[in-house]
């Protein structure tokens, strides 16, 4: 028996067996990996604050809201044609949005039916983390204002996305965002105590870690001061939890190019040049992932990569370095319990599949016996054309009543995590895009650091076998 059974929300769930014991160094991404925020509250000011911004240019966006469920994490924005959309594992659309509003069915279908969603493509935009909230939802309403004809000058949907983004980036390194974060941090940080403890354990097991963040030191230091410092032991600081702090670090080029390095001088945040590399202790701006193998004396699959950004910490990650990849995927909280708490319906709803799908095949035998009787050709039937016919219309009307059974559990559990857009991982029957590349880029994913306590730093983490259609079932 497992002396700590741990809730399904709170486990490691493995892609490629991962063996934390060979793992000698962990790098960590701060925001919403090591630092979790409150979702709400900052997406709604950085949606805020690009509102702020348009307005004070004219547009007509003051009476504007934020809201958290317009998008989710892993969809897909087509700047082409100004919808949101959600595409399954080979790239095809499975729902959309033209701005806030659900496409129905036959324009989704006349929008998409040739098209499969390449993400190397400019005409999309991947919502690769919790950051991108607010700027999926403002473009969304933004698009309902330019069909409108409300919005200045002459943009096209792409335009509008630019316009957004470039919103969103300025009020990211402007620095008022971020100084409201500091000044309010209980507002906008969600602490976990057991966070500074996970990595407690790694340090003393005698893996290197290291804090590789795009946020600039005035920011890292003090909001890791406020999340760690009182978690740790007396007169420790975050500081000395870290091998090699990285700041500015410019994910993904960081991964791929040879970016210069400096040291962080004074805790102000003095820069000096590094020309001799990473040094153990100290705190670096800028550098590259190729300073810190050379720091190390590690590569590849020695060290462990833990970040939120599906494509900037992971994906590069992974076909770029070959190192090993966890991704932090907050949402899977909510979302596996959502799934748990449905499980009574989701069963009846696979009972009743079932039956439909034994109807639907009696039908269809019915069916062909039917044509082969009335055209005189093939096996004779036990049972007359009359007969048959009756039973076809019999078979039908069956099929019609459990469809009435089935439509609002089928409706309930496509509604499961979002009601428009439905749980991050799924597209209908199948895999989301999202779920795709975390196969393919993400060794393990799971909700928080913290869960690495679950698994101790002595850990393998093991796959599952994979599973094909053809595999036998087992539940
Ligand atoms: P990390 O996750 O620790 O690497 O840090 C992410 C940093 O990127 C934070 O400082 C965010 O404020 C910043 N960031 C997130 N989204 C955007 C964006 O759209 N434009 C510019 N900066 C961003
Ligand atoms: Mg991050």
């Amino acid at each position: 028996m497992d002396p700590r059974p741990t809730p399904p929300e709170r486990r490691i769930y493995c892609n490629r067996t991962l063996n934390l014991r060979s793992i000698r160094a962990i790098g960590y991404d701060m925001d919403y990996t090591l630092i979790h925020y409150h979702v709400e509250e900052w997406e709604r000011r950085a949606y805020e604050h690009i509102r702020d911004r348009l307005a004070q240019e004219g547009w007509p966006v003051a009476g504007l809201r934020f809201d958290p469920t317009t998008v989710t994490r892993g969809l897909v924005i087509d700047t082409e044609l100004g919808n949101v959309i959600k595409a399954n594992r080979f790239g095809f659309v499975k729902r959309a949005s033209h701005g806030t509003r659900v496409m129905d069915y036959d324009e989704q279908r006349h929008a998409y039916s040739r098209t499969i969603v390449d993400l190397a493509e400019d005409r999309w935009a991947f919502l690769n983390t919790l950051f991108n909230l607010s700027e999926g939802c403002m473009y969304a309403q933004l698009v309902d204002l330019l069909d409108k004809r409300m919005l200045p000058g002459t943009l096209g949907y792409a335009d509008l996305y630019e316009k957004v983004r470039s919103t969103l980036d300025a009020a990211h390194m402007e620095g008022r965002l971020k100084a409201e974060i500091l000044e309010n941090p209980e507002r906008f940080v969600v602490l976990d105590a057991e966070t500074p403890l996970a990595l407690l354990d790694q340090r003393r097991a005698g893996k290197k870690l290291l804090l590789i963040t795009n946020s600039d030191w005035e920011y890292t230091s003090p909001i890791m001061t406020y999340a760690f410092d009182r978690f740790l032991p007396d007169g420790m600081t975050w500081r000395e939890l870290f091998d090699v702090v990285i700041v500015s670090a410019r994910k993904p080029d960081f991964f791929t190019a040879k970016g210069p390095l400096f040291e962080v001088a004074t805790e102000e945040g003095l820069l000096r040049r590094a020309p001799f590399g990473l040094r153990e202790g100290a705190a670096f701006l800028g550098g590259s992932a190729r300073h810190v193998e050379e720091h190390l004396g590690l590569s590849g699959d020695e060290i462990l990569y833990v970040g939120d950004h599906m494509f900037g910490d992971v994906h590069v990650t992974k076909s770029v370095l070959r190192w090993r990849t966890a991704l932090i995927l907050r949402e899977l909280e909510t979302e596996l319990s959502a799934i748990f708490s449905f499980r009574p319906d989701e069963r009846e709803l696979e009972d009743l599949m079932e039956e439909k799908t034994r109807l639907e095949d009696e039908l269809s035998d019915t069916r062909l016996a039917l044509q082969r009787a009335e055209a005189g050709y093939g096996p004779k039937p036990a049972v007359s054309p009359s007969q048959l016919r009756e039973r076809f219309e019999r078979l039908r009307e069956e099929i019609t009543a459990l469809d009435a059974r089935i439509a609002p559990l089928a409706k309930a559990s496509a509604e499961l995590g979002n009601p428009g857009w439905g749980l991050l991982l799924r597209a209908g029957n199948d895999k989301s895009h999202l779920a795709r590349q975390v196969e393919r880029y993400a060794d393990i994913y799971t909700s928080r650091v913290s869960n690495f306590l679950f698994a101790t730093p002595f850990t393998v983490l093991r796959s599952p076998r994979g599973s094909m259609p053809h595999d036998p079932a087992g539940d």
